[in-house]
């Protein structure tokens, strides 16, 4: 099978600040709108590649401004969701999406069960092997998962009027402590797994990860319009980081 990546492309994923002392572990599935030349943008203009169907806008500089203010590891993916979904179960039709929010994705109708799987070897699994190293080697040590997206104000006509939303699977202490730590801060109402929830039959990252190592998971969803330039995304990962001041400064969590 041919390498998906040319040598002088980025490899699947990156991990910045592998040896970050904290204790949380940060996450970006969505980071990225590239996609591998070999795929020849999927058949999609610049204009559908910038947009919220490619990439979490705006999330990477949160997560890489949070890496820092948390001295926590950081996994981003290098590749466009639209290539194939570092949080989606490989085994879903939605893995490698024919459409997204009603624009079909030329370079992904009728794939082979070849080039999904050359996909999945080449961007989903490296991704995931990694993070579940990091998680094996911190056994012992406090580890909490914070995955970071970010959602259009606008979907279907439907506005969405949290700046920012907690979302989890399960009701946690730690997701009620990030609730409340973040909407001390806050005059907007923070969502409370809105608009998303997460879905073990839906989401990948969080459901698997922490089934896999029993650590405490949240995923912070960020709407793209707060954060569409370095310096709303770098006041917001200011927020975040003083909430998590908070909620580490409060007694363990014992889950
Ligand atoms: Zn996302």
């Amino acid at each position: 099978m041919r390498p998906l990546l040319d040598s002088s492309e980025p490899d699947s994923f990156e991990l910045v600040n592998a040896t970050g002392q904290g204790d949380v572990v940060l996450v970006c599935d969505h980071a990225s709108n590239r996609i591998p030349i070999q795929l020849h943008t999927l058949g999609l203009s610049a204009q559908e590649l910038s947009s919220h169907i490619a990439w979490d806008l705006g999330a990477f500089w949160v997560a890489r401004y949070l890496s820092t203010r948390l001295d926590a590891p950081l996994f981003f993916s290098n590749y466009s969701r639209l290539v194939i979904d570092c949080n989606r179960n490989p085994e879903a039709g939605d893995s490698i999406p024919v459409s997204s929010a009603g624009i079909a994705i030329p370079g992904n109708q009728g794939i082979t069960p070849q080039e999904s799987l050359r996909r999945r070897q080449s961007l989903f699994d490296p991704y995931h092997a990694a993070i579940d190293r990091l998680l094996q080697a911190r056994a012992g040590r406090a580890s909490f998962l914070l995955s970071i997206h970010s959602f259009t104000p606008v979907l279907q006509g439907v506005k969405r009027p949290w700046p920012l939303a907690v979302c989890y699977e399960e009701a946690s202490l730690w997701a009620t402590r990030w609730l409340t730590a973040l909407q001390t801060q806050l005059s907007a109402a923070v969502g409370n797994n809105e608009p998303f929830q997460i879905e073990s039959d839906v989401d990948y990252t969080i459901p698997v990860h922490v089934q896999k190592h029993g650590v405490p998971a949240i995923m912070l969803e960020i709407r793209q319009d707060e954060i569409c330039n370095q310096a709303a995304a770098k006041n917001w990962s200011e927020i975040i980081g003083n909430a998590w001041q908070m909620i580490s400064s409060e007694t363990p969590i014992i889950e």
